[in-house]
Parts: C-alpha cells; structure tokens; sequence
C-alpha cells in the first residue's frame, strides 16, 4: 500500500505563542487508492469550502436559523471531543499549554480556522479554565458572509461547537466558547472566549445549541455548588446527561414518544441508566402527575412475582393476612417500569401478557377483576428477538413491548458524554458527602476518558461517588481516587506506584493504593467507618441485611456500629 504523506520538515511554519506543528502534521496520511485520509488516526474528508456555504443556506431555509445553528454546532462539538481524545496520546509528556493546543493546531491543520492564543489560564487544583483566541481566516464566518452577509451574530457554529467540545472532553468538565467577536458581525477578525459553563451569566442561550434542556438542568440553571443540599443533589440523581450523537438519538427519540400512550423497550447493557431513561420519558409525558413504579423482575422471586404485580387478598395463601395492591394497581394512571423482564418466568409472562391483552388484573385468591390503565415501559439487556427465537420468551409478549424499540449505547460509544456526566455525578455526591472537591486532576481525566467502562454509567457514577469518600477538600480528585477497584484500563491494570507513576499492578496492589489513599485523607478510622455504613446502606437501598453482607458483618453487627454513631 503507497501512502503519500506530508513531510513533516516542510511544516516549520510557525504560529505565534504555539509549538511546532510538525508533529500533528506526521499523522497526516493520504491513501487514495483507498480513497481514505487520515489524521491523528481519524479517517477525513477534504470537503469543497464553498459548498459549507450552500449548505448552510438550504439548512437554514429547511428548518430555520435555530436548528440549523444546533444542527452545526453539535456537528462541531462531537468533532472536537473526537480530537481531544487523541490529544493526550500526541503529547503526553508536554506543558499543559502545548499539550492543549493540539486542539486549536488540528483546527487550523484541518483548514478550519488559524487560531492564535491571546490568554490561557488553567489551574486544574482549584478547578480554574480561561482561554482566550483570535481566529483568523474562518472557512466557516467567512462562508456565512458570502452567503447571508454582515448581521447582528456570530458565525463560527461549527468552530464553536468544536472548541466547546474539544475543551469540555480534554479538560473532563463542560467548558462553553463563545464568540465574542466576529467577522460576520462586521469585527477585523474573530475572537473566541472559553470559561467553564457555569461561569456565563446567559450560558443558556449558546447550550440551547448543544443539548438543549439537559446542558440546562445540569450546568446553567443550576445554584453553585456551595448552596446545593443534599435534597436537590438527590432530585438530580434521575437527571439523564449527555452531549454526544449517540445520547442526542437517543433522548430525540425518547422526547418523541414521550407524549404518547406507547409501550416503550429500552435496551442496552447493563448500566447505561435505562431506568434513568424511562423515567425521564414519564417527567416530560401526559401521565408525569401520576406515578411511576419501577420493579427489578431479576429480584423478586419466582413464587412472589404475580403477588408482586396484581396484589393478593387477604386469605389467598398462608401469610396473606391482609389484602394489598400490586404494583399495577400502584401505577394506575401512570407508568410501570419493569427492569429485566428478560428474568420473568414464562408463566410470569403469560399472566402480563393477559393483563395487557384485556387490560385488567385479578389479585391473587380475588375473584373479581379490575380494569387498569398503565403505561408499560420495559428494560432489559438480552437481545428480546433471540430469546423469543431460542423459546425463553413469548414472541406475543415480545411483540407487545417491542412497539418502540429505543436502545442506549454504551458509554464507551458516547464518550464526549463523559465531561458532562463527571461533572453531574460529582456535584451530586459533593453534596450528599458535604466534601469541597475541586475537580479532577489530569492523570484522572486522561483516565476516565480512555477507559473502557464495561459497567456504563452506573460503574462511572460508583466510581465518583468512591473517590469523592476518599478526596481531600479543596483539592481535584486524582487517579489513586478512583482507579481502586482493580479496574482494567488498557490491556493492564494499573495503579499508582510510590515513585508517583502509574505502572501495571496486581489486584493486591490496588487494594493497598486504596488503603494508602484512606490514609492520604487525613481521617480518622471512625470517620471512614461511618463513610463506609452508610455508602453501603444506600448501595443496597437501605436493606441493612444487605449492606451488612457487603462489609462482611452480621446484621447485628452492622446496626450496633451504625446506630451507636
Ligand atoms: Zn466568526
């Protein structure tokens, strides 16, 4: 195979305050007999300047000027997060300044836009972004002239997006541009701004373009951290995050059914926040006054799950003592959520699929029946169709829930989610662990981002909720953190050595970097005790039983340290 690459000594052009750009260049591959570009080992395309122009107008008339405007900025945010994410393997050992500007040279190698630094101020200890550049020769405002002319804003929605999403994947947390200044505004040259999200006064008005409503609950509209209580921290828990492609499919979809009465069948691994999913498609439907009720078919046995479902009269077996609904008669007007209905049985299934069909349940040992209105949302992570093929799922039943099909991608498939949900998942246990954590330091970010999260969103959310227990106030966390579980990253495990660097570690050494880390934090053993009673009590939703198994003690054990406290 001939590639034909760009010698990389024939870029000694500089730009000013920027490191060489040799490097980038190397990575530059063409191969036309395979019609493939490539560079930083994304596959590119050469695309005709003029015809962004075209586009863009047809766009515009197509859908209006604010979609069209949403359209190419998340086009450009996605792009960046793409290039942020090879960032750190082009420069690893470079300051933090050249390291960054990868981004801003494959801009302009990518013949965007010449971007050229004016200010750059990042102190990653106490969670500190500015950065400030002139964007020269813009393909993208330069185009918008030609076709619209001078007018009131900005051009660079793409660019922005790019910048956006560059700096919000590279730093690990949302960092929003914007575009002060602009040549499509009648300014000598553009100029661009970027400051964390929440520090804009009107950020709404550029996120509406990244990810409308869900930028907002979790970035702009929120109260500083300091103000934030538990309560709220809580209420944000079933908040669903992301900027990606994948996500904004997704939650499209999601929003679009939303309104109706339709079953909906979520699917995806396990993890990647299904439930979250469809209780958001609950909040934002006809039914959000009424209830929503969930239940796990993997965790109710086999004998209790029609008791579980359509309730039992008193009498109906030994132990009925009472008469009580199910959880059908629970969510009546509202939405039932059954998570892993690939575990009911199939006589299980039989009997939902009959409450379906007539649309009314009989409680156990009752004789009459009652009539329900439910809307069925479903969650499961097997492949519905093979098991009806393979028999271990009725095809009626199968048919009956697979209405809307909508699947989650996992987390490793939407990466440029990732600022977003670490920044959401860390104000939540801030709050709730009253603990002044700054942020994340760069080794930590440089690891989350390029790890393979086989546990999705939930293993994310553990993981912070872990290092937040272990972080010291006023400090980022870091990457002995978080990486205490023996986690796979790469091909190896790693943990952080006494020399300070990350080498290939054996499970035992994790578990001592864990220990040494509860000692780094300066508690005392009571503290981290009653840390651990009570993370273990919420992980197994206050079944004390439960939570007692997880640190290895007898359930009188457990309630005599927690209730001696
Ligand atoms: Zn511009």
């Amino acid at each position: 195979m001939k590639q034909v690459s760009l010698a990389s000594d024939a870029l000694v052009v500089k730009t000013p305050g920027l490191p060489l750009i040799a490097d980038l260049a190397a990575t530059l591959h063409f191969a036309p007999e395979q019609g493939h570009i490539w560079l930083a080992g994304r596959r590119m395309m050469l695309v005709h300047v003029r015809t962004i122009g075209i586009a863009r107008r047809e766009i515009v008339n197509a859908v209006g000027y604010e979609r069209a405007r949403a359209v190419f900025t998340r086009q450009g945010y996605e792009a960046g997060a793409m290039d942020a994410e090879v960032a750190g393997k082009v420069r690893p050992n470079d300051p933090l300044f050249d390291a960054f500007s990868v981004g801003p040279q494959l801009h302009a190698l990518e013949g965007a836009v010449l971007v050229e630094p004016i200010a750059f101020e990042v102190d990653i200890e106490k969670g500190h972004f500015y950065a400030e550049w002139h964007w020269r020769h813009s393909s993208e405002c330069g185009e918008h002239v030609e076709v619209f002319g001078i007018g009131q804003s900005s051009a660079g929605w793409t660019q922005i997006g790019y910048a956006s999403g560059y700096a919000s994947v590279y730093l690990g947390r949302p960092i929003l541009y914007r575009e002060v200044e602009c040549i499509a505004m009648g300014h000598p040259h553009c100029r661009i701004v970027g400051k964390p999200a929440e520090e804009w006064e009107d950020a709404e008005e550029d996120l509406r373009y990244m990810r409308s409503e869900q930028l907002h609950a979790t970035t702009a509209t929120k109260p500083p951290a300091s103000a934030r209580t538990a309560a709220s921290a809580k209420a944000d828990r079933w908040k669903v995050v992301g900027a990606s492609s994948g996500f904004n499919v997704a939650f499209d979809m999601l929003r679009d059914v939303a309104d109706t009465d339709a079953p909906v069948l979520f699917q995806g691994e396990s993890g990647v926040g299904k439930e979250m999913f469809a209780r958001n498609l609950h909040a934002m439907g006809s039914r959000a006054a009424q209830a929503f009720i969930a239940v796990n078919c993997a965790a109710i046995t086999e004998s209790l799950i029609e008791a579980e479902l359509f309730g039992v009269e008193r009498g109906a077996y030994t132990g009925a003592t009472a008469s009580r609904p199910g959880r059908f008669e629970r969510a009546e007007g509202g939405t039932l959520f059954l998570d892993e209905i690939a575990m009911l049985s199939l006589p299980a299934q039989a009997k939902l699929l009959r409450a379906l069909q007539e649309g009314e349940i009989e409680r156990v040992g009752d004789t009459r029946t009652r009539s329900i209105d439910v809307r069925l949302v479903a969650a499961t992570n097997v492949d519905l169709r093979e098991a009806a093929a393979a028999g271990t799922f009725r095809t009626d039943l199968f048919y009956r829930l697979n209405v809307f099909p909508l699947r989650i991608p996992p987390l490793r498939d939407r990466r440029a989610d990732i600022p977003l949900l670490l920044e959401h998942f860390l104000d939540i246990y801030r709050a709730k662990y009253r603990k002044d954590i700054t942020g994340f330091d760069e080794k930590a970010v440089s690891a989350l981002l390029s790890y393979d999260w086989p546990g999705n969103v939930r293993e994310l959310e553990n993981m912070i909720a872990r290092g937040v227990i272990l972080g010291r106030d006023g400090q980022p966390l870091r990457l002995h953190h978080l990486f205490t579980g023996g986690e796979r990253l790469g091909d190896q495990r790693f943990a952080l050595g006494k020399d300070g660097r990350v080498h290939a570690a054996s499970e035992k050494d994790s578990a001592v970097n864990s220990i040494s880390a509860l000692l780094d934090s300066g508690r005392g053993l009571a503290d981290v005790e009653r840390e651990m009673l009570t993370e273990a009590l919420t992980r197994s939703g206050g079944n004390r039983s439960a939570a007692a198994r997880m640190l290895g003690l007898s359930r009188a054990q457990f309630n005599y340290r927690l209730d001696s406290r």
